[in-house]
């Protein structure tokens, strides 16, 4: 069975988790690892069965409690290499030193661990070469990441380790345009316009039952569209109203940045890319990433509607929306 279960969606956190066969990946950690936890224990999801994480981009509200959680079940994290060495920059305070010192003070780093953890779960982490510091960062990552206690990282781990902010028990790289499988599930990952370091959307595959992932988009780029088809289940930004985010309370600069080609799908787009480019293939159609601040649940499903119902052959798509702060109930194929 297939199962697809959205536990959080929109500026405050976002995390799905997708079964299929043996293996269960949680597609985001946007939300602390207690409330990632509490969500999937209310959805019927046991966190302890999870077998990796997958991260679409370094912004806050997608990788949150990703340490945490990641180092609490000691599963592998699974990024595009620009997404991994942007969370560690952000990660990694380093105000007070020069570059060359926090170059130098990352070898050090790497070679205590390569020094006091054998495992080769420790490899991927141990990347010695950073790029130099981004100038500046999109709004949504411009604060730090609220990092949890490290109290809650596994005691047994050596104190070098848990004292780096950016370890992970396993990394693994992967590239947009480029399949892999991440045991019983196929993940097709590909790029979306969004102003984050190498963002991705995917298309899961289990069972013979295919997924769409699509959030955090500016625009659906040709590549966006290619992909999202022949879906059991298309899951796709719905962010704002116009009209709302024009005349709301963000000011003028967030106002563009959401609305430029590298931020977020609003609902007139949404409804553009099912009216023009959707196939109707897919069973469910999941709403999601909705702005609190500038659109109203009501109001998406209305746009969306209205662009499904103008064509006859769509009568079999269910229509539903994530939530910010409570799951979706779990969809099952
Ligand atoms: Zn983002
Ligand atoms: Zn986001």
């Amino acid at each position: 069975m297939v199962r697809f279960t959205v536990l959080a969606s929109g500026s405050k956190g976002n995390s799905t988790v997708i079964s299929g066969g043996r293996t269960r990946i949680l597609v985001d950690a946007g939300l602390s690892c207690r409330e990632l936890f509490r969500r999937m224990k209310l959805a019927g999801e046991d966190p302890e069965t999870l077998d990796a994480i997958l991260i679409t981009h370094e912004h806050q509200d997608h990788v949150n409690g990703l340490c945490v959680t990641a180092r609490k079940l000691g599963i592998p994290v699974y990024f595009t290499e620009a997404t991994h060495r942007a969370w560690m920059r952000w990660l990694t305070p380093r105000r007070q030193m020069t570059y060359a010192e926090w170059l130098e003070q990352r070898r050090r780093q790497a070679a205590e661990r390569q020094a006091g953890w054998q495992a080769e779960a420790g490899a991927a982490a141990e990347e010695g070469d950073f790029d130099e510091p981004e100038a500046g960062m999109a709004p949504e990552s411009a604060a730090r990441p609220l990092t949890e206690p490290s109290a809650e990282a596994a005691p047994d781990q050596p104190a070098s380790l848990t004292d780096d902010p950016t370890w992970l028990p396993e990394v693994e790289y992967f590239q947009a345009g480029q399949p892999f499988s991440i045991g019983d599930i196929g993940v097709s990952p590909f790029t979306t316009p969004h102003d984050a370091a190498d963002p991705v959307g995917f298309v899961f595959r289990a069972e013979g039952v295919r997924i769409g992932y699509a959030t955090d988009l500016g625009y659906t780029p040709p590549n966006v569209k290619a992909q999202l088809k022949e879906l059991d289940l298309l899951l796709l930004e719905s962010n704002h109203d116009l009209e709302m985010l024009r005349d709301g309370p963000y000011p003028w600069a967030v106002k563009q940045r959401v609305l430029s080609r590298v931020g977020h799908l609003s609902n007139e787009a949404a409804a553009e890319f099912l009216t023009e480019d959707y196939d109707g293939h897919a069973a469910y159609v999941i709403l999601a990433h909705l702005s609190e601040n500038n659109n109203l649940p009501e109001l998406a499903r209305l746009t969306a509607e209205r662009a499904l119902s103008g064509r006859a052959s769509l009568v079999a798509n269910r229509l539903l929306l994530a939530a910010q702060h409570e799951p979706l109930a779990a969809i099952e194929f």
